[in-house]
């Protein structure tokens, strides 16, 4: 302070220069010795670079000339220091270039000691505008960053070397995730980070720490402070070889919405949007595991397959949107009658299954199924009126000696309810062994069928058909049987059925004509014998154009009379014939064939028809028969059967008689024909041939 209190001006004259001044005029920097009274009283060269203005034209400068208003202060307080101390600084400032720009100097003070400068002061300065502003603009951006970050939905953190430490956390990690900055470095990953994810995270973390390359992406559960689990997508990036950050960068942000979002979308797609109960895929994959699960324990798996019976009626009823709450309904019953683990599914329209898991029997099953069915019973409300639905359910069960697969059981399941509602609806049914053993037969049938001709498998066996005043044979009915391989000898009700619904009743029956017209030949019917070969045809080899064509050429090849051949079709085939079917009997009655009509009163026609079809005899059923003298209905109407027939001028054959009884009853009415056990049994043709000329014994024997 002494020297700026010194009174005398002083300009530094150049020509005294001294060791510092030549020091100060020889350097790049701008050197200026400034008094406190007279302001610049010496200037180095180089101040024409650094400011504009040349060294004898900045003389006389006061600070405040050139030096920034804001820098004026720290200028002064720092050429003070230097007094004091020798030396001040460095300290930025900004000074007025000639151009009117202001200038970032960085400038220090010296006391200069070795000379005197008259009471000066050496400021040294050199411009460091550049790297200032690249400064300020650096500071800038920072600040704009870190405001960014504050506000951003991102986290940034910078994890240390040692994979936990963070040598750096984002202020937004607080809106992010409650937690201020400062706590959440001072978090654990296993305080934040899922259990389920926590590994899968520390092995990302390493790996990518070990890589100079490193780069990971992974999808975890974080915890939020508020105690909930977000969804967050994180990267991670090795930065270690980055000095400014020596790194681990971890790059955050909260994808919970979308999470929930796909959630939700995965829900949707295993479940019905009407119900809201799992669909197909879902059951069957819920299914699927329980069948997994059975497996190793032991336990059953039963499917129950449910189905509301005349839905579609209720549907036209009450509409599509009362059709739909009323279905919502159902589910809810469901729901509640199930037992805990059961599950439920509706895969579509009135149908619903349950996958009962881990059942003991099958009668827990049914009991279930009771319990639905009893749950579902109970009235519905629609618009304020009762509603009643009835459910048909199908029941299959899959064990370990037994095991289905998921689309077996459920096809399974499926076909038993099917048997439910041919059953007349509202029931129960179980798929069981039975039903299955029988399909598979019946497709066994089938197949071996095909070969049963040309394998000589077939053959006929007679049953006799006897006079009822005379006692003596008046004929024979051929009867087919087949000579299994493997099961021995199959009644017609074994494969008949079969044959019939396959087609192949047509070539079993064309081998049958021929085969009892052959017979016939050998007996002499129609020529030695005054007898006819009654043969049984179906509906379907009716239905062939060329049926009387086939059957004239076997009877013309074979070589007997067409009065020898009587031809049976049930009453029940000729109710839904075709009329084709009439007039084919009728050409096949003018060429002299008899044609019966078989099982006459089981098809409940009305006997009125008799007089259409082209029928000469009528064979009563053995259902009657066997009710004769038993009961009053069953004599009644054998009795106006045979009246009726007598004017009709039709014949009548009583089928089935198997006691003396029945058959002293049905000569007692006059019915002149008769077949059964009690006469003959069905027989293979040697041991017809020796009862052929043998006639029964009708008068009861008293004993
Ligand atoms: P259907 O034409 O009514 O034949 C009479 C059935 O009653 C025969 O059974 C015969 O064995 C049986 N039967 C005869 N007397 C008695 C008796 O006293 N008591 C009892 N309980 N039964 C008696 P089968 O041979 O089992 O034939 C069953 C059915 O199969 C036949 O009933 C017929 O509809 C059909 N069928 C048999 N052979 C042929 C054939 O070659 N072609 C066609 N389309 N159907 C045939
Ligand atoms: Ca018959
Ligand atoms: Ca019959």
């Amino acid at each position: 302070m002494e020297n700026l209190s010194e009174p005398t001006p002083q300009i530094i004259d150049s020509n005294s220069s001294s060791f510092l001044e030549q020091l100060l005029s020889h350097s790049s920097d701008a050197a200026i010795v400034v008094h406190p009274n007279y302001g610049v009283i010496y200037a180095s060269p180089a101040i024409a670079d650094v400011l504009g203005i040349s060294p004898e034209a900045f003389i006389g400068r006061m600070a405040a000339d050139w030096i920034h208003p804001d820098d004026v202060g720290s200028m002064l307080e720092y050429r003070e220091a230097a007094e004091n101390s020798g030396h001040a600084g460095p300290i930025i400032i900004r000074g007025l270039h000639e151009d009117q720009t202001w200038r970032f100097f960085e400038a220090e003070w010296w006391r200069p000691d070795l000379v005197d400068f008259a009471g000066g002061t050496i400021l040294h300065f050199r411009d460091v505008s550049v790297r200032e502003q690249a400064r300020a603009e650096a500071a800038r951006s920072e600040a704009r960053l870190g405001a960014l970050l504050l506000e951003a939905s991102d986290v940034v953190m910078v994890i240390g070397r040692d994979g936990q430490n963070l040598t750096y956390v984002s202020p937004s990690i607080e809106r992010v995730m409650g937690w201020s900055a400062k706590l959440a470095s001072e978090l654990t990953w296993r305080q934040v980070i899922h259990p389920d994810h926590l590994q899968r995270w520390i092995d990302a973390v390493t790996e990518v720490a070990e890589d100079p390359e490193g780069r990971r992406q992974i999808e975890l559960k974080g915890l939020h402070k508020d105690g909930t689990w977000r969804w967050l997508d994180a990267s991670i990036l090795n930065r270690f070889e980055d000095p400014l950050i020596e790194g681990v960068i971890l790059h955050f942000h909260d994808v919970t919405p979308r999470h929930l979002a796909e959630q939700e979308l995965a829900r949707r797609s295993l479940h019905d949007s009407l119900t809201a109960l799992p669909n197909r895929v879902l059951f069957v994959d819920r299914l699927e595991s329980a069948l997994n699960r059975s497996q190793r324990s032991g336990g059953l798996v039963a499917l129950l397959y449910c189905d509301l019976d005349r839905f579609k009626h209720v549907n036209d009823t009450i509409g599509h949107g009362g059709a739909d709450l009323l279905l919502c309904e159902v589910a809810r019953r469901m729901e509640v009658a199930i037992r805990a683990g059961d599950s439920l599914a509706r895969l579509h329209g009135d149908e619903f299954v349950i996958c009962a898991d881990e059942i003991d029997s099958w009668e827990e099953a049914r009991i279930l199924a009771d319990r639905l069915r009893r749950d579902l019973s109970k009235p519905f409300n629609h618009n304020g009126r009762d509603l009643h639905l009835t459910v048909s359910i199908g029941i299959a069960i899959s064990s370990n000696d037994n095991p289905y697969s998921a689309s077996d059981l459920l096809e399974n399941a499926d076909s038993a309810m099917f048997v439910a509602k041919k059953d007349g609806r509202d029931r129960i049914a179980f798929y069981n062994e039975a039903v299955r053993s029988l399909e598979l037969s019946e497709l066994a049938i089938r197949d071996a069928l095909r070969g049963a001709i040309e394998n000589d498998q077939l053959v006929l066996h007679y049953q006799p058909i006897y006079d009822l005043l005379s006692g003596a044979v008046l004929g024979t009915e051929a009867l087919v049987r087949w000579q299994h391989p493997v099961r021995g000898l199959l009644q017609p009700g074994d494969f008949i059925p079969v044959a019939e619904e396959s087609g192949f009743i047509v070539a079993l029956g064309a081998w049958v004509i021929e085969r009892a017209m052959q017979q016939a030949k050998a007996w002499g019917f129609g020529t030695t014998r005054q007898a006819k070969m009654w043969i049984n045809v179906s509906a379907l080899q009716l239905e062939r154009i060329d049926i009387v064509d086939e059957i004239t050429n076997l009877l013309s090849s074979v070589e007997i009379p067409s009065h020898a051949i009587g031809l049976e079709i049930t009453e029940t085939a000729l109710i839904d014939a075709q009329p084709e079917i009439d007039t084919r009997l009728r050409i096949l009655r003018d060429l002299g064939y008899s044609i019966a009509i078989d099982d006459f009163g089981t098809g409940y026609s009305s006997l009125l028809y008799l007089r259409r079809y082209s029928a000469d005899t009528l064979k009563i059923d053995q259902a009657f028969v066997s009710g004769l003298g038993i009961s009053r209905d069953d004599t009644a109407i054998v009795s106006s059967l045979r009246s009726l027939a007598a004017m009709l001028e039709l014949r009548v054959v009583a089928e089935g008689v198997e006691t003396q009884d029945q058959l002293q009853a049905l000569r007692a009415m006059g019915c002149e024909s008769a077949s059964g056990y009690l006469l003959a049994r069905p027989a293979e043709p040697s041991a017809i041939t020796k009862i052929l000329d043998t006639p029964i014994q009708l008068i009861r024997e008293s004993s």
